[in-house]
Formats: C-alpha cells, structure tokens, sequence
C-alpha cells in the first residue's frame, strides 16, 4: 500500500479487517503489511487530515 490517508475501512471479516485504497486500489488489511510504528503515524497522519477538512 501507498501510505496514503484516502483509506477507508470496507469490511471486518474472519480473517480480520478489510480497507481499501482510493488512491492506488489497495484492498487488504493494514496491520498486516505496516510495522506498528507505521501504522500508529498513519493513524495520526490520517486524523490529523480529516481534521483540517473539517
Ligand atoms: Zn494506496
């Protein structure tokens, strides 16, 4: 994934929860790909954003 904050949650499935990426199609979940570090940045980062945009 792109590490992009235009991700939206899609679904939470057996296997775990499901995002997808509107900026490079990435469909999966997260926490498997990302380090913890990098996912709790993402987090803040992506909050932060949403922030402003209100
Ligand atoms: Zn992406």
């Amino acid at each position: 994934m792109c590490g992009s904050p235009h991700i939206h949650y899609v679904a939470g499935m057996i296997t775990g929860e499901k995002y997808r990426c509107e900026d490079c199609g990435y469909e999966g979940s997260l926490i498997l790909e990302m380090d913890v570090e990098e996912y709790k940045k993402w987090i803040k980062r992506r909050g932060d954003e949403s922030g402003i945009e209100r």
